[in-house]
């Protein structure tokens, strides 16, 4: 049995990544930007959120569609 400890069977999470790339207490919005494409590329355990990627279209700033919540789709 697991003995309270997440084992991360439903969530993709890179643990080490996170430890080494907290995100900011009060984070920019470059600064956000930066850390989720970065954490696209490093782990999964959450999309960019529609209205971060909303801004982030807004300003032309490219992302991975298929990391935004599974419900933008060509
Ligand atoms: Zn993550």
């Amino acid at each position: 049995m697991m003995d309270g400890k997440y084992t991360g069977t439903t969530m993709n999470i890179n643990v080490s990544w996170h430890l080494e790339h907290p995100m900011p207490q009060n984070p920019t919005f470059d600064q956000k930007v930066e850390w989720h494409l970065e954490h696209q590329k490093n782990c999964a355990c959450r999309p960019i959120s529609k209205k971060l990627a909303d801004e982030m279209a807004a300003k032309g700033i490219k992302f991975e569609p298929a990391q935004l919540l599974n419900e933008v789709k060509p």
